[in-house]
């Protein structure tokens, strides 16, 4: 009989967590009630900042961090070519001008120098993505930023319950950005979140979710007033209170989920090394790998059609293997409104055609991971 496929990834929802929803379901408050608070203090406690704004999805977190920056028309925001798309979108929807800087060949993650190389006078932030869960070379970033008056941002949708020279991510930037999409580390459905030590700019956010309104509807009640006042043109980015509540009860198995991420990713480090044809990606000894992604680069000849021979061949043997990403500058849109074209960042567009990702999530069990290994032998050893 045929296996069931084996996702990249997947979400893990106890029966405990499934409770805990249920209460917020019974209870007055479906939306901006006492959980969203409860919640952002437990997510900012393992973001290690002083704030968290819980928002309704990643996207959404990093249009929210783009406001409170202040980014707007003529300002140009430095993002990594190979990320997903809404770490570029995020600056497009405020006016400014998303600007793609390449990855460094053995990590994928950005490079630093290449960030230097693209910063102009227009230039006002760089936006870092810990692609796979990798946290990023923040230090040397943080010099690049500083010398030139840039904020940084930390796209860490891939990242959370890592960090770097023993920071959790999080506070490794002035603003991080956070995903809760069934596939990422913990779920809400979907939702996000931005940690922050800056209260300024996580009131500036708490309006921008709420349509710019300065206060929200319980607040209100508790005041017994109808009045309120809208100071800027916000969005509705709320995260509802039995979303917060799931979230809560996801943050509790985060630490033990990050621990067989690492677990499986040993697996997968030991047992693919005897492969030539393929390799993992770097791993820096100055960090907690969070292990959203384990992606290897195959040295195939042909590369992309030769990627996409393996690609075929694992998801013919049931193991949902996926490519991520599609270099953001390579997409039709931003070619057409921003003039992009191949060869802007010829390490990602290089990349993209040799890398794979294999399923890595907390649910696998070692059947699992020995199915994958033994596929990626069969798939990968020369005939
Ligand atoms: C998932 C993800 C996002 C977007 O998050 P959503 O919750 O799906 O909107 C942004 N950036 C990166 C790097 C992601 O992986």
């Amino acid at each position: 009989m045929p296996q069931k496929p084996l996702p990249y990834g997947k979400q893990w929802i106890s029966d405990e967590d499934i409770g805990s929803v249920v209460e917020v379901l019974r209870s007055e408050w479906l939306t901006t009630g006492p959980k969203v608070h409860e919640f952002e203090e437990a997510f900012a406690a393992v973001a290690g900042t002083r704030e968290a704004v819980a928002v309704s999805n990643g996207t959404a977190a990093l249009h929210c961090a783009m406001y409170a920056l202040g980014i707007g028309p003529g300002d140009e925001v430095i993002v990594p070519a190979m990320t997903f798309a809404a770490t570029a979108n995020c600056v497009v929807y405020q006016g400014g001008t998303p600007v793609f800087a390449d990855v460094r060949p053995e990590d994928l993650l950005l490079d630093p120098e290449s960030v230097e190389s693209r910063i102009t006078p227009n230039t006002r932030a760089v936006i870092a993505v810990d692609y796979a869960g990798h946290p990023c070379d923040y230090a040397a970033l943080r010099r690049v930023t500083e010398r030139r008056g840039l904020a940084l941002v930390a796209d860490a949708c891939h990242a959370i319950g890592g960090s770097y020279r023993g920071k959790p991510v999080g506070s490794l930037a002035d603003l991080s950005t956070f995903s809760f999409h069934p596939v990422k580390h913990i779920t809400t459905g979907e939702g996000g979140a931005i940690s922050t030590d800056d209260t300024q700019f996580a009131s500036r956010m708490r309006t921008f979710r709420n349509h710019g309104i300065t206060s929200d509807h319980r607040q209100r009640a508790q005041q017994g007033t109808w009045f309120y006042e809208m100071v800027a043109l916000g969005y509705n980015y709320r995260l509802t209170d039995f979303q917060c509540a799931l979230g809560l009860a996801q943050l509790k198995h985060l630490q033990g989920w990050v621990a067989r991420r690492q677990q499986i990713a040993r697996c997968y480090d030991t047992s693919l090394t005897g492969l030539s044809s393929l390799t993992p990606l770097r791993v820096s000894a100055e960090v907690n790998h969070a292990y959203h992604l384990y992606v290897v680069q195959l040295k195939l000849e042909g590369s992309e059609t030769a990627r996409n021979e393996v690609f075929a061949k694992f998801r013919e043997a049931g193991i949902g293997v996926q490519v991520h990403y599609i270099p953001v500058h390579l997409h039709p849109f931003y070619r057409e409104r921003f003039q992009t074209a191949p060869g802007l960042c010829p390490i990602a567009e290089a990349a993209y055609q040799r890398i794979l990702s294999l399923p890595i999530f907390p649910a696998m069990d070692d059947r699992d991971v020995e199915r994958v290994i033994e596929v990626a032998h069969a798939v990968c050893t020369p005939a």
